[in-house]
């Protein structure tokens, strides 16, 4: 396969960008190949990203394990944890301070509030099964799994301000930090999200309807993939996002907090997703398509791209 240039010749800047939860799969090899094919084909350059925000099912041996298995696929990049650059450190959990500056923006310009609710406030709220709820409330089931299903919002403490008399405790000014509560992002309701999808073309979303008010900051002190996501793009220069068509609502998502934050927008290519047999979408449960298993089965990186999965529709 022919290679990156060392030195990238356009201003093109692709990003890779596993979570260490679990081994990548078929699925993610495809993702992966894409954006380090747009990357070559546009003479740019490849970032590799850990996102590793997510305290409870992250692992150091997970992202080991994503580097060795992507180049095993061949795929190489210029800037990631194993090589450095300009734009260091490359793993989220380091880049804490990036994420307080940018929820920082976000609370003074009024577009956040902090939410009380607790589990059980929000599964009566919602009618919504149990499970469900519990998962998005915790994001426990990941980016990859549920992220773009996060149950709609009921509105429940939107009318609090950061900084009114409502809110018991310091105004925003004194916010040292976001741990502790839940931080939403508040949406305008009925206002259209849309954007060109390079390979699934146009994309329309409703605020709202589609998805509501999100959370940018977790009670358990983490920031949400959304706020993680659009903070580390902007800092690190990324002009196009290659990933699965399972985020396709968090690029809406992400849309807003970029206009609210005077971020610009990367484009967006999502690939469709592999999904097994019964159609459902890999999933970690799918060990048996981990890149891990299928190399240890004697297959090749050539008979994992070549071969004919089913996508969704
Ligand atoms: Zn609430």
């Amino acid at each position: 396969m022919a290679s990156l240039s060392p030195t990238p010749t356009s201003s093109y800047r692709g990003r890779l960008a596993p979570s260490p939860t679990g081994y990548l799969h078929v699925g993610h090899a495809r993702t992966f190949l894409t954006a380090w094919q747009r990357a070559r084909d546009a003479g740019g350059a490849l970032v590799m990203r850990m996102e590793d925000l997510d305290p409870d099912r992250s692992r150091a041996a997970y992202a080991d394990a994503a580097i060795e298995d992507l180049r095993w696929m061949g795929i190489r990049w210029q800037e990631g944890p194993d090589k450095g650059g300009p734009f260091a450190p490359y793993v989220q959990s380091k880049r804490r301070a990036i994420y307080l500056a940018a929820w920082r923006k976000l609370l003074r310009h009024g577009h956040l509030f902090p939410c009380r609710c607790s589990r059980k406030d929000l599964e009566s709220a919602l009618g919504a099964p149990h499970e469900r709820v519990t998962a998005a409330m915790q994001g426990s089931l990941g980016k990859l799994d549920l992220m773009d299903d996060d149950p709609i919002y009921p509105g429940t403490c939107r009318r609090l301000q950061g900084n009114i008399p409502q809110l018991p405790g310091p105004t925003a000014s004194e916010i040292e930090s976001p741990d502790g509560i839940n931080w939403r992002f508040r949406v305008n309701d009925g206002e259209v999200v849309e954007f060109d999808d390079l390979n699934l073309g146009p994309q329309r979303f409703v605020a709202g309807e589609d998805f509501g008010d999100f959370v940018v900051w977790r009670r358990d002190g983490v920031p949400s993939y959304q706020l993680a996501c659009v903070a580390d793009d902007a800092a690190m220069g990324i002009t196009e996002v290659v990933r699965g068509a399972d985020l396709l609502k968090s690029t809406a998502r992400q849309i807003l907090l970029n206009r609210a934050l005077g971020y610009q927008n990367p484009r967006w290519y999502h690939c469709r997703l592999v999904v097994d047999h019964n159609g459902r979408r890999l999933a970690k449960r799918h060990d048996s398509l981990s890149l891990r298993a299928m190399r240890q089965r004697g297959l090749t990186p050539m008979n994992i791209m070549a071969a004919d999965l089913p996508e969704e529709a």
